[in-house]
């Protein structure tokens, strides 16, 4: 590709058929995924995308750029692992809510401590589609959809909320279907240097008959004055509503942390999505590294030589492996 040729979205497709079912909101998930690569100009080969397991999963098929399709739960593991070799990729992991908040939630709240510059995307959609509509960990208590022999009994995990505690330092919320606003969250949580989570409600129309593409729309209520629906989506920028910390004292980083966590919970008449809470003070995991290895960004193990002149392996893990021995 010639250095000066401008990316667009065609570079960030695969050939691969797509086999979600019709109307999946995995569609608007991943047009905002291409559509926020192009508009920031990061090269195919300076993304990597990782994926868990689930409908989900299937994402980094369909994106020109290293893919990772993981183990069920795990693509944190991953994606921080790469981002850690390998500092000047453009790193994002995805996960369904399921995959996320169920098997993989010790993993959603540890990444929050540690503040590595990546941007994770959780697919919400309520259930676990793959596997044909189960309850997953962010359907709220006694909710029943078509797949549901009885209602759900467990009560559920707020993605936004859980984030916040757990020290992720960019938190966002999108919808499926308003895809240039959820891509211009991508692009804002892939800029910011730590931790992003965006969760995007996803309608999934095969399994969740409940929370539809038509109940967010409010097309269940309709405006007597208007004769329009009255959409219980709204953006919080619209209010005034503003989350970036300013100053990083401890009392303005709690106060923005509770009004986030607050909108978090709002839910059924209006449901808030943008940004909720950023925090621009934390040091990221690399520069935490970095203080106590000071040539780590500069010479991070993906640029380290493998092999020396002679071809002999560059490191050395003999003491390594020894320590390992039972003797
Ligand atoms: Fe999308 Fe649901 Fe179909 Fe999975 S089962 S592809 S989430 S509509």
């Amino acid at each position: 590709m010639a250095s000066q040729q401008r990316l667009t979205l065609a570079h960030y497709r695969t050939p691969l058929t797509n086999d979600w079912c019709p109307g999946c909101g995995d569609f608007g998930i991943l047009a905002s995924i291409q559509m926020a690569l192009a508009e920031l100009q990061i090269p195919p080969h300076k993304a990597a995308i990782f994926s868990g397991i689930g409908c989900s999963g299937k994402l980094p098929h369909f994106v020109n750029a290293y893919g990772i399709h993981t183990v069920h739960g795990r693509p944190l593991p991953f994606a921080i692992g790469a981002k850690l070799a390998n500092p000047s990729l453009t790193v994002i992991a995805v996960s369904g809510d399921g995959d996320g908040l169920g098997i993989g939630a010790g993993h959603f709240v540890n990444a929050g401590r540690r503040n590595v510059d990546l941007t994770y995307i959780i697919h919400n959609n309520e259930v676990y589609g793959l596997t044909k509509g189960q309850a997953a960990p962010t359907m709220r208590l006694g909710m029943k959809t078509k797949a549901l022999a009885k209602p759900n009994i467990n009560d559920a995990v707020n993605p936004v909320a859980l984030a916040i505690v757990s020290g992720y330092t960019f938190v966002a919320r999108g919808y499926a279907y308003d895809t240039r606003h959820l891509k211009e969250l991508i692009k804002q949580a892939i800029q910011h240097k730590g931790t992003a989570l965006v969760e995007v409600l996803q309608p999934c129309p095969t399994y969740n008959d409940v929370h539809t593409k038509e109940w967010y729309g409010g097309e269940d209520r309709i405006d007597p004055a208007t004769g329009k629906p009255i959409p219980r989506i709204y953006k919080l920028e619209e209010t005034g509503y503003d989350g970036v910390v300013k100053t990083g004292s401890e009392e303005e980083v709690i106060e923005k942390k509770a009004r986030a966590i607050a909108k978090a919970y709002e839910w059924g008449d209006r449901i808030p999505i943008g940004v909720f809470y950023v925090n621009p003070f934390v040091p990221s995991y690399e520069e935490r590294i970095a203080k106590l290895a000071p040539s780590y960004l500069q010479a991070p193990p993906a640029l380290q030589p493998i092999r020396t002149r002679s071809l002999k392996p560059a490191a050395d893990i003999t003491p390594f492996l020894e320590e390992l021995l039972i003797r």
